[in-house]
């Protein structure tokens, strides 16, 4: 790093905040937010569940177009979602690795199996897009809320989408999704990806007629360089990760559907049922928007933890310096070089920090290894083949009972008597649309790290 940040050398910011020294190091950590669950002014600026509610119509009204143009979707009639699914096999593989049984149930939330684009971007990607069409649809056609969607997908709208350019900067997922539902609307699409982002998905944007600009940089740059390409032309529009509510609504539409999955499962989640989601994080965005939406809903019973690589503790370092993206992780040498592409973030969004500050529970990391081990772990117990980023939340549920600041979370809040009555969700968020042969290469890694790592937990 160097010898001073924002004025304070590094003994100082130490001694500020003990828990840089693992992260420097980048060891594991387990985060437990100080500000969680303190009272909170509403501003009058701030997002509502009307916000919620609004973009959940808007998903619905686009069902028969979705229903249409991806036939994947038709039995569930265009909507988009993922199944929840217990994972017992998962569960006891998991208490035998670490001699540590689990209280309560493991679910497995499946974005990785998302139609169109296989990844929790599915979510609010695809959404941000449908929120252009609508609007350019509206502003320049007699086309409105009440028609049916399906007709968006005619040769009349193609060509109006087609005057028009979506930008987005991605490290791969992100892009995917505005390529492909950009491209199947008619839009013209500019995905820039930082130098993370895989070969495959380039190939299959490009497939499409999308144009992929390649930065050598990460993903911070690859954002400025889209937002910069968007200024320069009235028709481009740029999706931006980092700050847009549209995307946060998109994925925040995740809860009231798992609300729904869990209604069906006769889950209850209340004062003496827990419920604790453990999501991985690269900007903030996808578990930011999915827990703003599940703390509308189940408010102080839901606790949502965050989960990133030991290599970009983005959002912990923002979330524990009240910095929020005023800081990154390069700032204290840490090199945001991960196998976890999709969560490969060194500054974290400030949007997303800020608003919920008081609702995340808290923030753990994970070494690249442990992703790999799981994901083996997984496929063997569940067949269930996930991308490595998608298991970052896997090992939560044990970090919470094992770690020093996990036990005392439990304590303060007199939850050690109802752990047996928890539900535990493990947030899955890609890894469908993963070539066979990438995949092989990933269970081979994860058979290379249990070898190495035996029942460490870290
Ligand atoms: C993008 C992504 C995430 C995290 O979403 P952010 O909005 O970047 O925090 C997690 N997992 C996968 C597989 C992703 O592609």
């Amino acid at each position: 790093m160097k010898p001073t940040f924002l004025g304070k050398g590094i003994a100082e910011w130490k001694a500020d905040y003990p828990l840089l020294e693992e992260l420097i190091d980048m060891r594991e950590a387990f985060w437990v937010n100080p500000l969680y669950g303190a009272g909170q002014e509403k501003t009058p600026a701030a997002l509502t569940e009307t916000d919620i509610q609004d973009a959940e119509a808007r998903l619905t009204r686009f069902a028969p177009f979705i229903q249409k143009a991806f036939p994947e979707t038709s039995a569930a009639g265009g909507i988009i979602e993922s199944p929840l699914e217990a994972i017992p096999h998962m569960q006891k593989r998991l208490d035998e690795l670490y001699g540590i049984p689990i209280p309560g149930t493991l679910y497995g939330k499946f974005d990785s199996h998302l139609p169109i684009s296989g990844s929790i971007k599915a979510r609010g990607g695809v959404y941000e897009v449908l929120c252009v069409a609508e609007s350019i649809a509206m502003e320049h056609t007699a086309f409105s809320w009440n028609d049916d969607y399906s007709v968006l997908k005619s040769d009349e709208f193609r060509s109006l989408f087609a005057q028009y350019t979506i930008v987005v900067g991605s490290t791969g997922n992100l892009g995917l999704s505005i390529g492909i539902m950009g491209a199947a609307l008619g839009f013209r699409a500019v995905v820039h990806m930082s130098a993370d982002a895989k070969q495959w998905k380039k190939d299959m944007l490009r497939s499409k007629g999308v144009t992929v600009v390649e930065h050598a940089s990460d993903y911070s740059r690859a954002v400025e360089a889209g937002r910069q390409e968007a200024e320069r032309d009235a028709k481009s529009y740029f999706i931006d990760d980092e700050n847009s509510k549209r995307l946060f609504l998109g994925y925040a539409v995740a809860a009231a559907r798992v609300r729904q999955q869990l209604d069906r499962l006769n889950i209850a989640v209340d004062e003496e049922h827990p419920l604790f989601v453990y999501l991985p994080c690269g900007v903030g965005g996808g578990p930011g928007g999915v827990t703003f939406g599940l703390k509308s809903i189940f408010q102080e019973h839901v606790h949502c933890f965050f989960a990133e690589p030991t290599h970009s503790p983005a959002m912990l370092l923002g979330l524990m310096t009240g910095l929020h993206k005023k800081i990154a992780v390069q700032d204290f040498g840490i090199d945001n070089r991960t196998a976890a592409d999709g969560l490969a973030v060194g500054r974290p969004s400030g949007f997303v920090g800020k608003t919920l500050e008081r609702d995340i529970a808290g923030v753990f990391t994970e070494q690249d290894e442990q992703l790999y081990r799981l994901l083996k772990l997984l496929a063997d117990s569940e067949k269930k083949f996930l991308e490595p980023s998608a298991l970052a939340g896997f090992p939560g549920p044990i970090r919470l009972l094992a770690t020093p600041a996990g036990q005392k979370f439990l304590q303060d809040r007199d939850l050690g008597s109802k752990m047996h009555k928890a539900t535990h969700i493990l947030w899955a968020t890609g890894g469908n649309m993963v070539p066979k042969q990438e995949m092989d290469e990933f269970y081979r890694k994860g058979a290379e790290a249990a070898a190495r790592l035996g029942n460490r937990l870290g």
